[in-house]
């Protein structure tokens, strides 16, 4: 039997995609899993997620950074599910350098990533969320799609544009029942910030616990990561039923980072 609703969660292999993969499959969504990883190690996590909470649970291995392989992703999921009525754009990478260092195909591989593919991925699932008349897009940005930080140039460069899109696609879909809205965590402790911490380091001139306590957490106010498990919950409200009139938001889940 499928769910009354299906959702493609990109990037879900890991971290907050996962996380956020997994709490709409407990709370009865049909789920296409999406991300990088080892094949073995993503068929124990769809299987695992589709026996617990008894929905089908699908993965697709396309890479965010090809738009030919977002389109085939959706066109299965629609296939399979019948329809697709929530996208979380989640998939991101990161890189940290000052600007006069910072790679330019590293530029161009981040703007793909974290702008671009949020894009091709909405441009495809938005006719059949404006036929059906609902529809929810929940774009994974971050507290630096609202303010900067040094050394990130192309992350803030992308995750500022992913804001500007979020508005956009909210105002296009305002009158189809579509809502689109931007979630800005703070500092989560997953494997792209434990990536990082080395890479701050080697910039900084600093150690890694200088890096922790000094650069990361002493920008968010409340002094601990922000959990998956947090920004998980906001996102299945915002796919809810109930947050009909929230759209085109940029909402900080950020321990006060944001707001001094
Ligand atoms: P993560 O590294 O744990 O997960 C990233 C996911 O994206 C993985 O599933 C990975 O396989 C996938 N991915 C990477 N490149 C891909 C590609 N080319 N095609 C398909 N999938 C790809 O990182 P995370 O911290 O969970 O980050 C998830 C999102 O949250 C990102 O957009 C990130 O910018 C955002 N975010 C993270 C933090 C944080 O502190 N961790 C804070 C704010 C925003």
């Amino acid at each position: 039997m499928t769910a009354e609703r299906s959702a493609i969660v990109t990037g879900s292999t890991s971290g907050i995609g996962l996380a956020i993969a997994e709490a709409l499959a407990r709370s009865g969504h049909d789920v296409m899993l999406n991300g990088l990883g080892k094949a073995e190690d993503v068929e124990a996590v769809r299987a695992e997620m589709a026996d617990k909470y008894g929905v089908e649970v699908l993965f697709s291995g396309a890479d965010m950074s090809r738009p030919d392989a977002i389109a085939e992703m959706i066109t299965t999921a629609e296939q399979a599910f019948g329809k697709v009525d929530i996208l979380v754009n989640n998939a991101g990478i990161q890189y940290v350098a000052p600007i006069e260092e910072f790679p330019p195909e590293k530029w161009d591989q981040i703007l793909s990533i974290n702008l671009s593919a949020s894009f091709h991925a909405i441009s495809h699932v938005l006719p059949g969320m404006k036929q059906r008349n609902f529809g929810r897009i929940v774009q994974i940005a971050s507290a630096h799609a609202l303010v900067a930080s040094p050394f990130k140039s192309a992350y803030v460069a992308a995750k500022h544009g992913i804001a500007g899109l979020t508005k956009t696609v909210a105002l296009e879909g305002a009158e189809f029942g579509v809502t689109a809205n931007a979630v800005c965590p703070g500092y989560v402790l997953t494997p792209l910030v434990e990536k990082q911490i080395p890479e701050q380091a080697k910039a900084r001139g600093i150690s890694e616990e200088a890096v922790i306590r000094d650069v990361l957490l002493a920008a968010q106010p409340t002094k601990r990561f922000v959990t998956v498990e947090e920004v998980a919950a906001l996102v299945l409200f915002l796919c809810s039923d109930e947050a009909a009139s929230i759209t085109g938001a940029t909402i900080p889940i950020d321990g006060g980072w944001t707001c001094h």
